[in-house]
């Protein structure tokens, strides 16, 4: 699928390699000098669609899909992607190597909105009502791959190995004649007096810079700087980049000899340095994992999504706060502790400790030496106040937040195009015609789940049925 660049210019204007470039109010524009390419003999245009040309910026899951699904809609229109590394590089890692392809637990579109910290209000209109993670799993199983939806709710391929869905993308694309151009960035970006997209493509060395004319443009670049860069030259704003989906340091050096432990329902709540405002969504139920450095897991992981923004702006400083029996009601904790005390007074507290609260030996022990109660202590001798003082530990056991740490199985950006720029009914921009986005470019992102996947999908699906139909002059 690889084709030297100038096989897809045929049609167009395709301008020379390495042109000098000026500046102008902060933009690259190039000096042109131009060649019309007549290597290639040209069908006379069928239709509208077979003389036009759509460039798709990145060969992730957005930009594939998109591309797809327009020259599924309008096989006469020319698609190319430009990808500067691998195609469906995170495909292939997604999911520790399973790819979690979406989340099969949430058909209703409201609730699965709810799922995105950046997008919750917006993505609750049109956009899975159109492609939804039903219609991702339809297209995947029309396409071969057999899907299975786990317990939790995320769906991955039955054959466990992330390459069933990167095979599976590649030889639609194939079949189609999508263009495949690797080894190539689309750096400039800049509109036309014939309403199109002068783009410059560079190959390897920034002095080997080719320019084409696109009449369609879809951005599905990731999270990659060069992504937000030609959204701005073309008029669009960037919110900040900053980093979604990670682990939290924790100042305490006793927590590292619980590593390894894991709670399988805890209730966090994650207050911020300097943040007053009451955000709802800074408490999580859910596993938490003890890692080396502090913690991790689902609850953690949806506590760092939903404070990503308010995070990075207090330098990743808080106090999270963490209930180890969350079903449990305090005063019955108390007097569970209580009946514990009474029935085994000759016994060592570090030695002996209720299993009402599902808890492993090694985290009682910490919880005791929290309060100083470690050693020969029997429970005869621990007073009314130490009891209720380890109760209150269980339920509300307070942990200070020092900084983050990547989460290697997912993360995400947060940040992007703004969706006030764009029509979430077409993708396309507000600002610029025919210009459309998809995927994390966009500001908008999941918690883990499948929740990444369904919104680049979504996106790349809806982009491609709008410039497939206005290829077609539908
Ligand atoms: C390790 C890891 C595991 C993950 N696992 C999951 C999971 O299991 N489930 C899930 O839902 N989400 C997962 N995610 C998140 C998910 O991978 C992303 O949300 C998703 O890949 C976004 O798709 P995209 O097409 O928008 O961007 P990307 O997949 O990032 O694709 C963008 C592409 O554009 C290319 N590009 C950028 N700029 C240019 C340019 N100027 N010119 C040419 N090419 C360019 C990039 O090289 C890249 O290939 C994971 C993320 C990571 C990092």
């Amino acid at each position: 699928m690889n084709f030297p660049l100038a096989r897809f210019a045929h049609h167009s204007w395709v301008f020379s390699e390495a042109a000098t470039t000026s500046k102008s109010n902060g933009r690259l524009f190039p000096t042109l000098r131009k060649r019309k390419l007549t290597s290639t003999a040209i069908p006379r245009a069928q239709n509208k669609s077979s003389e036009e040309l759509l460039v798709v910026v990145g060969a992730g899951a957005a930009g594939v899909y998109g591309a797809i699904r327009a020259k599924t809609l309008a096989p006469n229109l020319t698609v190319v992607v430009v990808e500067k590394a691998r195609p469906l590089a995170k495909v292939k890692v997604s999911g520790g190597g399973r790819c979690n392809v979406t989340n099969g637990h949430c058909v209703d579109t409201m609730m699965l909105a709810e799922n995105y910290p950046r997008g919750h209000r917006e993505l609750k209109g049109a956009f899975f009502n159109t492609h939804g993670p039903v219609d991702t799993m339809t297209w995947f199983s029309d396409h071969g791959v057999e899907l299975k939806t786990e317990d939790d709710g995320r769906v991955f391929p039955v054959s466990n190995s992330s390459s069933t869905i990167v095979d599976c993308l590649m030889s639609e694309s194939t079949r189609l004649g999508v263009s495949l151009q690797t080894g190539k960035a689309v750096v400039t970006a800049s509109p036309t007096d014939g309403q199109k997209f002068l783009l410059g493509i560079e190959k390897r060395t920034p002095s080997a810079v080719e320019y084409i004319e696109a009449d369609y443009l879809l951005i599905a670049s990731g999270n990659g700087k060069q992504g937000y860069s030609l959204a701005s030259q073309l008029g669009h704003s960037i919110v900040d980049p900053v980093p979604s989906l990670f682990t939290f340091k924790i100042e305490d050096s006793k927590l590292a000899d619980l590593s390894g432990i894991t709670f399988p329902k805890v209730k966090a709540k994650l207050k911020i340095e300097n943040v007053q405002r009451n955000i709802p969504q800074l408490t999580q139920v859910g596993p938490v994992l003890v890692t080396h450095w502090g913690f991790s897991g689902p609850a953690i992981l949806r506590l760092s999504a939903w404070g990503a923004c308010v995070l990075s702006t207090s330098g990743y400083k808080g106090t999270l706060i963490l209930d180890f029996t969350p079903d449990v009601h305090i005063d019955d904790v108390k007097s569970i502790l209580t009946q514990h005390k009474n029935k085994f007074a000759k016994q060592k507290v570090a030695n002996s400790y209720p299993t009402e609260f599902g808890l492993v030996k090694r985290f009682w022990k910490y919880i005791l030496s929290r309060q100083g109660l470690l050693g020969d202590i029997l429970w005869a001798s621990i007073s009314k106040d130490s009891l209720f003082s380890v109760a209150h530990m269980l339920k509300h056991c307070d942990f200070c937040v020092k900084g983050k740490s990547q989460y290697k199985d997912e993360f995400v950006t947060a940040g992007g195009v703004p969706l006030s720029e764009i029509s979430l009914n077409t993708m396309e921009s507000r600002i610029q015609s025919r210009l459309f986005f998809a995927g994390e470019v966009l500001n908008v992102d999941g918690i883990t789940g499948g929740f990444n996947f369904q919104n680049a999908w979504s996106g790349g699906y809806i982009a491609g049925t709008s410039i497939g139909k206005q290829a077609v002059g539908a």
